[in-house]
């Protein structure tokens, strides 16, 4: 089969390549890959700036149907719709695996980046990581699963939001587009995302499209006080932040109320990010670093889309065929996509 490999360490060297089709062993199932989006941790491995084990077929984000059967697996059947959990190569049995939280792990070798991934017809991998894709929910919007599971497991489950609280987003790329649409179907109001002019087109249109109040240009508006005058001189309930800039997570501290929270979902790419720790401590913010999802947070996730509650689908901006792979890393890359899918 053909599959999109990153073949060595290093800028680039990202090809298609023919290679065997994969085999599912015992306790896992082969999925026929119908749909997988691309992220920026993508872009990040094609650039040789995030970990990764090459030779690899990347893709982490994907949905498809049941295409074989582990002889220990039970509970699926062939032809299943199907969605999965990133998370292949979590030992199981350290303190983080055994507390509930296998994302964490750090054995975890995820698909695409450990393990090959679904830039390919085919994937085979760990049916425990299987979640079933009702019905009412189309394959591309499927593919999207992974990152609105991230955005749920840290923006709902681990930071709290509740309806009715006031938020800030910093970062308007497809994780803050994502968290913009799980905070409004959450019941919360978005009353700002932050970005910049160069932002401008395809990614502010869709933020304005899932609900924002107002979007704060920091080219043209000082974002602390745009928040300010928002709330009164108050402050946001919640930032969450996935620009992963420093001057964005700096200001984030003046964004949020006293008591306020922050959620971190970008990664800055630095070793090192100032802050104004003691206005953190005299505000007695609440700050949390937010990575990767759990079983509960897909289940939620699947959930809010299924019953109508999250519009996933207005996150989609490209298909293309898993040919043109290149074509949407540089749709990305010059900020002219949201979230784009490529069908094998
Ligand atoms: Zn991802
Ligand atoms: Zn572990």
């Amino acid at each position: 089969m053909k599959a999109v490999v990153k073949y060595a360490k290093g800028p680039g060297m990202v090809e298609i390549r023919e290679v065997p089709e994969p085999h599912e062993r015992d306790d896992e199932v082969l999925i026929e890959v119908k749909a997988v989006s691309v992220c920026g941790s993508d872009l990040h491995i094609f650039h040789d700036r995030h970990p990764y084990w090459p030779p690899v077929i990347l893709g982490h984000e994907f949905s498809g149907i049941i295409a074989g059967i582990g002889k220990n697996v039970q509970g699926w059947q062939l032809g299943d719709r199907i969605v999965s959990e990133t998370r292949t190569g979590s030992c199981g049995v350290c303190y983080t695996c055994q507390s509930g939280f296998p994302q964490i792990c750090e054995q975890k070798r995820a698909y695409g980046i450990g393990i090959n991934g679904a830039y390919a017809p085919y994937v085979a991998g760990p049916a425990a990581l299987l979640h079933r894709l009702p019905e009412n929910i189309p394959f591309d919007v499927g593919a999207l699963m992974e990152p609105i599971a991230v955005c749920t497991a840290a923006i709902i489950e681990r930071c709290g939001l509740m309806a009715g609280d006031s938020v800030v987003i910093t970062g308007p790329g497809p994780i803050g587009l994502i968290s913009l649409a799980i905070t409004r179907s959450a019941g919360a109001k978005v009353i700002g995302i932050v970005g910049r002019t160069s932002d401008a087109g395809v990614r502010l249109e869709k933020a304005q499209e899932l609900g924002v109040d107002y979007i704060i240009n920091t080219d043209t508006d000082d974002p602390v006080s745009k928040v300010l005058e928002m709330t009164d001189g108050r402050g946001a309930d919640l930032l969450i932040e996935t620009s992963g800039s420093s001057k964005a997570i700096h200001e984030g501290f003046e964004m949020v109320r006293r008591l306020g929270k922050v959620c971190a979902i970008g990664i800055s790419g630095q070793a090192e990010v100032p802050i104004p720790y003691d206005r953190g401590i005299f505000k007695a913010l609440r700050y949390d670093f937010c990575f990767s999802s759990g079983w509960t947070a897909w289940e939620r996730a699947i959930g809010m889309i299924s019953a109508g509650l999250l519009p996933a689908d207005k996150l989609i901006t490209h298909h293309l065929p898993l040919e043109q792979w290149a074509e949407a890393f540089h749709l990305l890359e010059t900020l002219q996509a949201a979230k784009v899918i490529l069908l094998p």
